[in-house]
């Protein structure tokens, strides 16, 4: 059985960037409504015992698209911090890594929110690290997550609308502007170095 996890801030900590809202839609709700159609399509099944991210990857149909939802989530909503919090710019070796790799923080931040504007439909951009220690942008729609390509991922900004239109309607744009305000970038390189 899956639980849906435990959010590591209050919901309406994230205000103005995310209001309570959205957060309690997106998380209480949206994600809530995954955890419970995932525990009820595997039950009786090969995946009942599995862990998710090994689901996500021999699964297909309904039971692949909750489980990529709930990992996917998972990784989203732990990724954040206040907009008080002091710790919402990238560091030492994951700082050094952007840089080798995009040439600066400020161009991955344009390649990255680029990525996101772009994708067609609903769906997720990562930032990930593949087999040979190299940082990757990937655009995956719906449900995917790019532990199905071998990458490890790191970062990710949901742009499926029930993830902004609450708050910032079609400017989707606009709203991946504002989420750099509360990555947390700590739990980003403690992902990164994990
Ligand atoms: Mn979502």
């Amino acid at each position: 059985m899956f639980t849906l996890i435990s959010l590591p801030y209050a919901l309406d900590a994230l205000q103005p960037i995310v209001s309570a809202q959205t957060l309690s839609f997106h998380y209480g709700k949206h994600l809530q409504a995954y955890v419970d159609n995932l525990n009820k399509l595997i039950a009786g099944t090969e995946f009942e015992n599995m862990p998710l991210e090994e689901i996500v990857c021999k699964s297909s149909g309904a039971i692949f698209n909750n489980a990529g939802q709930m990992l996917n989530h998972n990784l989203y909503f732990t990724q954040f911090s206040p907009v008080s919090a002091n710790n919402h710019a990238p560091q030492g070796v994951l700082l050094d890594a952007i840089v080798r790799d995009f040439g600066s923080l400020d161009n991955f931040k344009t390649e990255f929110e680029q990525k996101g504007t772009t994708l067609f439909g609903s769906g997720w951009v990562w930032l990930s690290v593949d087999k040979e220690g190299k940082l990757v942008i990937t655009q995956e729609s719906n449900a995917q997550n790019p532990v199905t390509k071998g990458l490890r991922p790191l970062l990710t900004m949901d742009v499926w609308e029930h993830a902004y239109y609450l708050d910032y309607q079609n400017r989707r744009a606009a709203h991946l502007q504002a989420l750099w305000d509360i990555i947390n970038w700590e739990e980003i390189e403690r992902r990164y170095v994990a």
